[in-house]
């Protein structure tokens, strides 16, 4: 648009102006909490020091996640909770596109050509208050960055569940359980495929591990998980509960 050479470059997070497009200031940059490698093969968690690509965490040894992998962009805090927060709650969609630019760096080994890129889904009702899914904003985009299939209709939310805002670990894993059912797709799409699950922000970890139960029940032969951010496990006992 021949407009838009015109207008001041806004910083995505704090609005002073910045050189490119579509990127932070230098002090949103450095306040940005990004995990950066070494980090654990599972859980995508740093490691203070390098113990050598494969390794696990011994949060990974204790509790095996039941998808391969996690990759996520930044701990939830600072400007990667500001932008969570836009996009979700200020409705600020224009920066799922930066936003999952970071998602396909961070999650470069989990996308082939061959994944199926799909988003944690909404209950519809949720869906029309709302009017958008920010997960989808995220996936849609990071399949077409990266180059995979995008599959919005992977899964269904088939029951309406409690807002996760306050639940403990044990509630939130009760309340979405059995939330999620495979979508319209035929069984043979599924069967032998690899799934890369994508989500604005990890908590427990409950949601993403409903939904891989029920896409490995569905016959899809593994679940990775590309979120971009992650509450940091350390702090969940403090209580952060901006969201769903
Ligand atoms: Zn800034």
């Amino acid at each position: 648009m021949v407009l838009d050479g015109l207008l001041p470059r806004r910083c995505l997070c704090c609005d002073s102006r910045v050189a490119q497009d579509d990127g932070l200031c230098a002090s949103c940059w450095r306040a940005m909490p990004f995990l950066e490698r070494p980090w654990c093969q599972r859980l995508g968690t740093p490691f203070t020091y390098d113990v050598g690509s494969g390794a696990w965490s011994p949060r990974a040894i204790a509790e095996p996640p039941l998808f391969d992998r996690l990759r996520s962009v930044a701990l939830y805090d600072g400007p990667a909770r500001q932008l969570v927060l836009a996009l979700k709650f200020s409705r600020r969609r224009e920066l799922a596109r930066p936003m999952a630019r970071w998602m396909v760096r961070s999650g470069e080994e989990l996308l082939t050509a061959d994944s199926l890129v799909a988003p944690v889904p909404l209950h519809w009702t949720r869906l029309l208050g709302r009017r958008f899914n920010q997960a989808a904003d995220l996936a849609r985009e990071v399949a077409r960055q990266s180059g995979a299939f995008y599959e919005p209709q992977l899964l269904k939310r088939h029951k309406r569940t409690r807002q996760q805002v306050g639940l403990s670990a044990r509630d939130r894993h009760k309340n979405v359980r059995s939330a999620f059912v495979p979508g319209p797709l035929r069984t043979d799409t599924l069967a032998g495929r690899h799934v890369v699950l994508i989500d604005d922000v990890m908590t427990t970890g409950s949601t993403v591990a409903a939904c891989t139960k029920c896409l490995l029940r569905a016959g899809v032969e593994s679940v990775d998980v590309l979120t971009f951010a992650l509450v940091d496990p350390n702090a969940r006992a403090a209580g952060t509960s901006d969201f769903t």
